[in-house]
C-alpha cells in the first residue's frame, strides 16, 4: 500500500543508529557512566567561541525576518559571496558566488548533487571503507554504488581504482579525512587520481566528476588536505559545518561547483533543480549568517587529538591492531575474530558499543568514535583490556 522501499529503509535503520538507540536504553538500566557509547560521530567538543559570539550578535542586531525568514533556495547572496571568497583566498582555487549552493549539511549536499547528476543506472565509485549512507543516497538517486578497494593503510591507490571505472561511471566520490579509517589522502594520491580520471574522461568523451565529501576537512592532526579543485577540473566540493564547528544538529553546509567543470552553469542548474525536487526550500538562515563569519574556524582539534592518543596508545599496548588516524575522529580497529559483528556482540557484554565495519564496505574491523567526553575513554580502557584478555584465554 505504501512505498515498500521506504518501509524497508525505515525499518532497517543503520548499524550506527541501532547502536545509538541501544546505548540510550542501556544507560537507563546500568547507569550512564557504565556504558561506553562509541557509536555516533556526534562532535563532543563545544562549538568555537566565534559561533556563539556571532549568534548573539545576530540575535541582538538583526531583524527577525532576516534571521528566521526564507532565503533564496541557493542561499543568501552575501553568504554565497563569503564562501566563494573564502575558497579563493584560502585554497587559491577559482570560484564564483553563483556556483555556491547553501545546504542542510553534507547529507543534503550529497543527496542534491547525486540527484543532479545521475540518470538511472549511472555508477558512482566509492573507496572502501566509506560512509554507509552513501549507498542509500546513491540508490535513492537512481544510481548504482560501486565499491573500490584502497591500499593496506586505507589510502587511495589509483591503480587499484582503475578497474572499477567503467562505461557507466558518472562520478568518483571521495571522503578525506575519512570516516571511518581516519586516512587523509595525500597530494600525490589526489594527483594520480586526477590523471586517471582525466585519461578515462578523454577515453569516454565525457567528464567523470570528482565529488569530494569534506565534513572533516579542518579536523586533522598535522596532515594537509589537498583541495581537489586545484588538481582536477571537473570537481565538486560537498562541505558541512557539522563536524568542524560542532553544529551537527543545526544542518548547515554547502555545495561548491568548480567553475572549471565542463558545463558548470548547467551543472549548477541541475543542483538547483534537485534542491527544488527534493524540497530543500533553503538552508537555515540564522546559521547561514553565523557560519559565514566562522569560515575556516574549527572546534578545538587538540581535544580530539588527546582522545585519539589516549585510545590509540592504550589499545595498541593491550595488543589491538589499528592505524593511527591522520584526521576525523574515528579509530578503525581490527576485530579479534573474522566476523566483526560477532566481535561487537562480545564487546557489548563489556558495555563497549563499537560499530562493525561491514556496512563501511570492508570486513573484520570495528569503528570507535572518539569524539566523546575524555572520561568515557578513560573509563572504557579496563573494558577493552578485559575484552582482549578474554580472547586470549
Ligand atoms: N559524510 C560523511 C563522511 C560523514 O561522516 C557524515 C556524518 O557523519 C556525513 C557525510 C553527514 O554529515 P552531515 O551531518 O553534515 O549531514
Amino acid at each position: 500500500m505504501y512505498n515498500q522501499k521506504m518501509i524497508k529503509l525505515g525499518e532497517e535503520r543503520s548499524d550506527i543508529r541501532e547502536l545509538f538507540e541501544y546505548a540510550t536504553a542501556r544507560k537507563k538500566i546500568v547507569g550512564k557512566e557504565n556504558v561506553f557509547d562509541f557509536s555516533l560521530g556526534n562532535p563532543g567538543v563545544p562549538a568555537p567561541q566565534c559561533v556563539r559570539e556571532e549568534l548573539e550578535r545576530l540575535l541582538r542586531e538583526t531583524p527577525s525576518v532576516a534571521l528566521h525568514g526564507y532565503s533564496s533556495a541557493a542561499g543568501l547572496p552575501e553568504v554565497r559571496a563569503s564562501v566563494s571568497d573564502y575558497i579563493r583566498t584560502r585554497f587559491g582555487a577559482e570560484m564564483r558566488p553563483e556556483l555556491v549552493y547553501m545546504t542542510c549539511g553534507a547529507s543534503a549536499s550529497l543527496t542534491i548533487i547525486l540527484n543532479a547528476i545521475l540518470n538511472e543506472g549511472d555508477e558512482v565509485v566509492v573507496l572502501a571503507p566509506f560512509f554507509p549512507e552513501y549507498r542509500v543516497f546513491v540508490e535513492r538517486a537512481g544510481g548504482k554504488l560501486v565499491v573500490a578497494p584502497t591500499d593496506e593503510k586505507f589510502h587511495l591507490d589509483a591503480e587499484k581504482l582503475r578497474p572499477y571505472l567503467g562505461e557507466r561511471t558518472k562520478a568518483v566520490l571521495l571522503n578525506s579525512p575519512n570516516n571511518p579509517s581516519g586516512a587523509v589522502y595525500s597530494e600525490e594520491e589526489i594527483k594520480s587520481l586526477a590523471a586517471l580520471l582525466k585519461e578515462k574522461s578523454e577515453e569516454r568523451g565525457e567528464p567523470i566528476l570528482l565529488l569530494s565529501d569534506e565534513p572533516y576537512r579542518e579536523l586533522t592532526y598535522g596532515a594537509k588536505v589537498p583541495y581537489v579543485m586545484n588538481f582536477y577540473d571537473d570537481s565538486v566540493v560537498l562541505y558541512s559545518f557539522s563536524k568542524s564547528l560542532s553544529l551537527a544538529g543545526e544542518r548547515i553546509g554547502y555545495i561548491a561547483v568548480s567553475p572549471k567543470c565542463e558545463g558548470a552553469e548547467t551543472l549548477f542548474s541541475a543542483v538547483c533543480g534537485a534542491g527544488r525536487a527534493l524540497d530543500y526550500v533553503c538552508a537555515p538562515v540564522l546559521f547561514q549568517r553565523a557560519v559565514a563569519k566562522c569560515l575556516g574556524k574549527s572546534s578545538d582539534v587538540g581535544e580530539y587529538k588527546q582522545n585519539r592518543d589516549i585510545l590509540y596508545h592504550a589499545l595498541t599496548e593491550y595488543g589491538y591492531e589499528c592505524i593511527v588516524p591522520e584526521g576525523a575522529f574515528y579509530l578503525f580497529v581490527k576485530a579479534l575474530e573474522p566476523e566483526a559483528k560477532q566481535f561487537c556482540a562480545r564487546a557489548k557484554k563489556h558495555e563497549l558499543l563499537l560499530v562493525p565495519s561491514d556496512s563501511f564496505g570492508v570486513s573484520g574491523y570495528v569503528r570507535i568514535s572518539y569524539c566523546v567526553e575524555r572520561s568515557v575513554i578513560e573509563r572504557s580502557l579496563p573494558a577493552f583490556k578485559a575484552l582482549i584478555e578474554e580472547y586470549r584465554k
